[in-house]
């Protein structure tokens, strides 16, 4: 399994590591800053540096249940047990916890039930289970008003037991966990969200920064799929 450094730190930008093996263009690490495709965030890009040459990582994603890199094609791929140094594209990565980081605030302001999204550094949406039409102006209005109060942002670890122990928290929640796993990470925004979730996040509200609410789509009678993007 390789260690997935980014869950704990998602300003880690770069780590050495020593490559574990290889599958289809794609390479295995013991531990690693890129973030796999999952949870409507996409995976990073970026590359891996070696001694003797560098090969440019265009996706990556679970691949076997480890986190492959997949790499460019027609590149060589480091051999197994040796060094390597992997970076990520930071500013796209960055982008896409600005992104997150908006939609989990979005969410704390349509309380409807989410039934789809998608990140990416350009533009983000989120699909809510509503009739209602949605006030374009006062969603703009109470999310500039989120970012502007700097709200803290942290992850933690729990384990089934402990939500088991505090069935309150499980109330609080915006989303229910899944079950089975033995922990659940869970991300908290300082009074706006608590919800389980595996993505990179931002430290704190105001870095999402300059965000817009663009087009509300109507989705069928009973979907509304809301669309941000960022201005900068
Ligand atoms: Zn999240």
């Amino acid at each position: 399994m390789t260690t997935e450094l980014f869950r704990d730190d998602s300003y880690l930008n770069v780590c050495d590591a020593t490559v574990t093996g290889h599958g289809e263009r794609c390479v295995f690490v013991d531990q690693t800053v890129f973030y796999p495709l999952g949870g409507g965030q996409p995976g990073d890009t970026g590359a891996i540096r070696w001694d003797s040459g560098e090969a440019r990582v265009v996706d990556t994603r679970y691949v076997d249940g480890n986190i492959g890199h997949i790499v460019e094609e027609g590149a060589t791929l480091p051999a197994p047990g040796i060094a390597v140094e992997l970076a990520i594209d930071w500013d796209r990565r960055y982008r896409h916890m600005r992104m997150h980081t908006a939609m989990h605030l979005l969410g704390s302001i349509l309380l409807y039930p989410v039934t789809g999204g998608n990140i990416s550094a350009d533009k983000s949406r989120l699909d809510f289970d509503m009739e209602d039409t949605v006030d374009k102006e006062a969603v703009s209005e109470a999310l500039a008003r989120l970012v502007t109060e700097d709200h803290g942002v942290s992850c933690r670890w729990i384990s089934e037991e402990e939500l088991d122990a505090n069935p309150e928290l499980v109330r609080t929640m915006s989303v229910q966990p899944p079950r089975g796993k033995g922990s659940i990470r869970l991300l908290e925004i300082a009074g706006v969200d608590l919800q389980p979730c595996g993505g990179t996040h931002l430290r704190s509200t105001a870095e999402v920064g300059a965000v817009r609410i663009g087009k509300v789509e109507k989705k069928g009678r009973q979907n509304r799929r809301v669309n941000i993007h960022l201005d900068d």
